[in-house]
């Protein structure tokens, strides 16, 4: 059992053991929708994502079912209208930080077909921000 699947099935409390969760994917976009093996069918895969501030590096994470490029535009869109829809727009806007290319903000974490479970994964990695200090999520509603 990983690491992952221990958390999502509340075997590990993560705030009591203080368990420093390091790893990540070093799976940039590119490399997602190059790889051969991952053909995607957006209307059946989900992806859990991180944006990184440029300036910064303070990270956001969120969940999309649709392509990156049109999640990433969204957020763009939203940075471009000064619009609080996106907590990364709204961070950027707030510090007059800059808003990076897909390629250095935009990272895959996970990557599996649409469950109730690809929740349990995209909290834990707002938590793993979290407990590094290091998030954009607002933990009291659900991200964009
Ligand atoms: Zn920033």
């Amino acid at each position: 059992m990983s690491i992952l699947e221990a958390w999502s099935s509340g075997g590990v409390d993560l705030q009591r053991t203080n368990i420093k969760i390091a790893f990540r994917t070093n799976n940039t976009i590119y490399n997602q929708l190059t790889h051969k093996t991952h053909k995607t069918d957006e209307y059946t895969q989900s992806w859990v994502y991180e944006l990184t501030c440029p300036d910064c590096n303070k990270a956001y994470v969120g969940q999309t079912e649709r392509s990156f490029l049109v999640r990433y535009s969204e957020h763009k869109q939203a940075f471009r209208n000064n619009s609080h829809a996106s907590k990364v727009a709204q961070h950027l806007v707030e510090q007059a930080h800059s808003f990076g290319t897909i390629h250095n903000t935009m990272q895959v974490l996970h990557y599996q077909k649409k469950s109730a479970h690809l929740n349990r994964v995209e909290r834990y990695y707002i938590h793993v921000e979290f407990t590094a200090s290091n998030h954009l999520n607002n933990r009291t509603s659900f991200p964009m």
